[in-house]
């Protein structure tokens, strides 16, 4: 199948289902200068041209000193697009590198949880878009049962937190197989971030199982994708959801039921 129309209609799909962006938005997308975030501004770009919908998309990219090239070929394929671009230089990150330069993924996301709302505010954008894609969503819901006892993945709309944004994943249906495909046949400038060249950490192992059960059993990751939209919480153990207990039942915490759950880091 032609590549742009499958990744669009994907794209589309999700946006559709999850009403996403609605008439009048002001879509920011987060241009991480890796090929998902890449592929989303450009599918948002071509989609907005036929969407039933009036929407303006920008772009910004949070520079937190861990790129490994100059942004200077991302600002140009940027501006011959004629997309509105904000490169916000994080100072407190910039510190941070320099005063713990082996800092964990926590507290860089939370620096930069900050500097993404100032951003798009500086945008005036009331939307955020995210570069998540269906390969995240699995590896989430992995992570998330295997180490933190519990059922959840991303969500595909949620709010920041006074309600001030609206967060977006269009490409939940979207693997990273078609976004490496889709930015080397547009020629997108992927800028690598230092932190694609970890090893070791839990999140590339679980990548790595998934890859390969995916080369022996292949579309299982979009069978897992498909999974979360099918729950059956009968066969689950969840009281809340089974048949005849109140719904205000709280779900036991993970220390309560019988098996241990495991420890681990990124
Ligand atoms: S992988 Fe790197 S850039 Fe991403 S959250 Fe972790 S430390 Fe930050």
């Amino acid at each position: 199948m032609n590549l742009e129309r499958a990744l669009l209609r994907r794209v589309g799909e999700a946006i559709g289902r999850y009403r996403m962006i609605r008439e009048g938005d002001r879509v920011a997308v987060a241009l991480s200068g890796g090929k998902d975030s890449l592929t989303l501004l450009e599918a948002l770009l071509r989609l907005q041209r036929r969407a039933p919908v009036q929407f303006s998309v920008s772009a910004f990219t949070i520079e937190q000193g861990k790129f490994l090239r100059s942004l200077d070929a991302l600002s140009h394929w940027l501006q011959e697009r004629g997309v509105r671009w904000l490169c916000l230089e994080d100072r407190p990150s910039l510190k941070l590198m320099e005063l713990q330069p082996g800092h964990g993924c926590d507290l860089c996301s939370r620096y930069r949880r900050r500097a993404v709302y100032e951003a798009a505010r500086s945008l005036q954008a009331n939307v955020i878009a995210l570069g998540h894609t269906a390969d995240d969503l699995c590896e989430a819901l992995l992570r998330n049962a295997l180490f933190n006892g519990r059922i959840a993945a991303l969500p595909p709309v949620t709010w920041s937190s006074r309600r001030e944004f609206r967060l977006i994943r269009p490409l939940i249906f979207v693997s990273e197989h078609m976004t490496q495909l889709f930015v080397e046949r547009i020629g997108a400038p992927v800028t690598p971030c230092a932190c694609s060249l970890r090893t070791g950490g839990v999140r590339q192992q679980i990548r790595q199982l998934l890859a390969e059960l995916e080369r022996r059993y292949p579309h299982l990751k979009r069978k897992l994708v498909s999974a979360m939209g099918h729950l059956d919480t009968a066969r689950l153990l969840d009281p809340r959801f089974l048949e005849g207990e109140p719904k205000e039942t709280e779900a036991p915490h993970t220390a309560e039921l019988p098996v241990l759950a495991s420890r681990a880091g990124n």
